[in-house]
């Protein structure tokens, strides 16, 4: 099935809009928190900047390049994190690691991102999708900035 569709209309269409029109992109020239990666198995690249007030995300923003998935995941990762709490980012980078890589039906906390469930079926595909999502679990990993509430 060389030609079977990657994915069903919905879900293509909301990866589409992110990927031709990615939100929150940018850089922060002071960020409280940031990450890059690469993929180098597709040629991804995400760079991920985060605001923190207190424990809360009150500004995110990606700048990168490569696949539409790549950069439709990180530009809905901005949109559905944008003004959560670390540790619901946690849960949301758990619900993305269960849906992607351990196969799981997606969970509600997801939102929009429920859109890249289809790569689930493409192993080669759900890197290009994870690579912003492994960039957060490593952001969330860091200490809180000093200053801040732990
Ligand atoms: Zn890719």
């Amino acid at each position: 099935m060389a030609n079977e569709p990657l994915f069903d209309d919905l879900y293509r269409e909301v990866i589409l809009d992110h990927s031709r029109n990615p939100r929150n992109v940018g850089t922060m020239t002071a960020p409280d928190r940031t990450a890059e990666g690469l993929n180098p198995v597709c040629g991804d690249a995400v760079r991920l900047d985060l605001a923190l007030d207190s424990d809360q995300i009150c500004g995110l923003m990606f700048d990168g390049q490569g696949c539409a998935i790549s950069q439709a995941s990180a530009s809905l990762l901005t949109e559905r994190l944008h003004g959560a709490t670390l540790g619901e980012a946690r849960g949301v980078c758990q619900a993305m690691r269960a849906m992607l890589v351990e196969g799981a039906d997606p969970d509600a906390v997801l939102g929009d991102l429920e859109a890249l469930h289809g790569v689930a079926k493409f192993p080669v595909r759900v890197k290009c999708a994870m690579l912003a999502w492994k960039l957060l679990e490593g952001v969330l990993e860091q200490p809180t900035p000093s200053g801040a509430k732990a």
